[in-house]
């Protein structure tokens, strides 16, 4: 099986309950939810133009809408070459669950790194039994997908992205229709904008919530 990826490095992850843990990024090409403040629209198209060879992936520098495709092989070899020394994976995207996740996990696993997949929720999550699963539902977006059911029962963690009092409610209606736990949810100011920290705050305060920020934005790393 051969994986369309965007990009792989190695850095902090700076999001959500596993915030500050040294990891390495795999992050997969495609995404078709159509979030207007997405950080990562580069990811969004999978056109064959862009298609590039592993040799030439391998010394992109610069966030591109380029990929190639690689085999859990080529990802692990990638590692060692680049003596990367994180013991944590992170699959993200883009929308990495419109792939079968699940022989990349237990190849990591097998290699002795623990995963986490970043999702929108929108297609099935398949991923392994141990696989930290990092819910960020999107509703109402663009692309017109709904998030699935079988997407909060997976989850390990919900991050939701607000920033305004209607993101708020729509959080708490998931949480009552999901019998969700308060200890797994995490507010994230969409964009860092200062209205948008503010409200997710307070709301973190009067809910039990607790707070993401994107830490690697503040640190000026990628
Ligand atoms: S799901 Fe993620 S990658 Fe896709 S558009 Fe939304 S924020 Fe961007």
């Amino acid at each position: 099986m051969k994986y369309k990826i965007n990009e792989v490095f190695e850095s902090l992850q700076g999001e959500g309950a596993l915030t500050g843990k040294p990891s390495i990024f795999i992050r997969f090409q495609g995404c078709p939810v159509g979030c207007s403040w997405c950080d990562t629209k580069h990811t969004w198209n999978v056109s064959y133009e862009n298609l590039i060879s592993n040799e030439v992936f391998d010394k992109k520098k610069k966030i591109l809408n380029e990929w190639c495709e690689m085999t859990i092989a080529q990802l692990l070899n990638m590692f060692t070459a680049r003596s990367y020394n994180s013991k944590h994976v992170v699959i993200t995207g883009g929308e990495p669950c419109m792939y079968d996740l699940t022989p990349l996990c237990e190849a990591l696993e097998h290699g002795g790194y623990s995963c986490q997949v970043e999702t929108s929720g929108t297609f099935e999550i398949n991923v392994s039994v141990n696989c930290w699963v990092t819910l960020s539902p999107k509703i109402k977006m663009k692309g017109g997908y709904k998030v699935l059911a079988s997407s909060y029962h997976k989850a390990s963690e919900i991050k939701y992205p607000v920033a305004r009092g209607s993101h708020i409610s729509e959080l708490k209606n998931i949480i009552e229709k999901y019998r969700l736990s308060y200890n797994i949810i995490y507010v994230q100011p969409i964009s860092m904008r200062s209205k948008a920290t503010q409200l997710a705050v307070k709301s973190c305060i009067e809910n039990n919530w607790r707070l993401s920020v994107q830490l690697h934005k503040y640190l000026q790393i990628d």
